[in-house]
């Protein structure tokens, strides 16, 4: 592994500054489960790491009927965290099946949309939930909402030396409920397809309905046929069927090491059907 420099900023500006003054040639981490692990196989070649870890704030998670999290905030205090298991179940899944302990010890959730894998596993919980990110950089802050920010594998809109500073995600409304599955080789890997449904029910009939899935597109879908499909019904076994055909179409999926285009097409389907009956189950209308 090549040789570099490594720096604790203590805040933003300090952060900000120390990018700008690497010209390009360094990157910035919080947890290093994918910084690290690319700089050893020399998929990633750095000057210098810029870590995140010492600016104050960025780990928080704050309920105020609106949850919000620092982009630093860790995969073990969102699993441990009530009121996110409670409301934001859909999320809380995601979180406890993602990778293990020891790596959800250290691994942020920032870190995890930054590096932009389309198997990401917080992505489909959040584009379910409509949240925002933040982005803060030296001309200040932005908010963009999350269906927008994957541009492709390894790519989103921040721009150096912009820092991913919190998410937030809207309170949820009574009849709220959500779900995540993960289909993978064993449970800690990453994910051959994953999914996530949330459903807003009135009754039997269905107001609201987000679907999405990972690994299945060069970047995490919303499933906004299937959703159309969903909205104003009844969700019985039927409409699930449609909404499993309907997810398979939806998807284009590729073959690589994990998995086949074939078996994912298929699997996204199950997935998504699977999760908008669990997120159906969730719900407490
Ligand atoms: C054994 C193992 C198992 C894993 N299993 C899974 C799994 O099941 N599911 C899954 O989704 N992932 C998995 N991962 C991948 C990884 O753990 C997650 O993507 C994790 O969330 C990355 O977070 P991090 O804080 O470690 O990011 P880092 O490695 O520190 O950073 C990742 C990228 O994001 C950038 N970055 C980080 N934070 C910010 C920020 N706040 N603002 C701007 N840029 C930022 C960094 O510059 C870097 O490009 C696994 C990794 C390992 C090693």
């Amino acid at each position: 592994m090549k040789r570099f420099e490594y720096y604790q900023p203590r805040t933003l500006d300090e952060a900000f500054e120390r990018m700008g003054n690497l010209k390009g040639a360094g990157k910035y981490v919080a947890g290093g489960t994918d910084v690290i692990v690319r700089l050893k196989q020399r998929a990633l070649k750095v000057d210098a790491l810029v870590s995140l870890r010492g600016i104050a704030g960025l780990g928080d998670i704050a309920h105020n009927g609106a949850l919000s999290l620092g982009g630093c905030a860790l995969f073990r205090d969102i699993e441990r965290n009530e009121v996110i298991a409670r409301d934001f179940p859909a999320l809380h899944q995601a979180v406890s099946m993602l990778a293990n302990p020891q790596v959800r010890n250290v691994a942020t959730i920032g870190g995890n949309l930054c590096n932009a894998a389309p198997s990401a596993d917080c992505a489909p919980p959040l584009l379910v939930m409509d949240a925002v990110i933040t982005l803060e950089g030296p001309r200040g802050k932005r908010d963009v909402p999350i269906e927008s920010f994957f541009k492709g594998p390894g790519a989103t809109l921040v721009e150096a030396p912009e820092i991913l500073t919190g998410i937030t995600i809207p309170a949820i409304t009574p009849g709220t409920g959500s779900a995540f599955l993960k289909m993978g080789r064993v449970s800690q890997d990453i994910a051959k397809v994953n999914a996530a449904a949330l459903v807003v029910m009135d009754g039997e009939v269905c107001l609201k309905c987000r679907l999405s899935a990972g690994a299945v597109a060069p970047v995490p879908l919303r499933l906004k046929a299937c959703e159309k499909l969903v909205e104003g019904r009844r969700i019985d076994h039927d409409l699930l069927e449609e909404v499993a055909l309907t997810a398979s179409r939806e998807v284009s999926p590729i073959t690589d090491v994990r998995s086949t285009d074939d078996y994912r097409r298929h699997i996204a389907g199950v997935l998504a059907k699977r999760a908008l009956g669990d997120a159906l189950k969730f719900s407490t209308f």
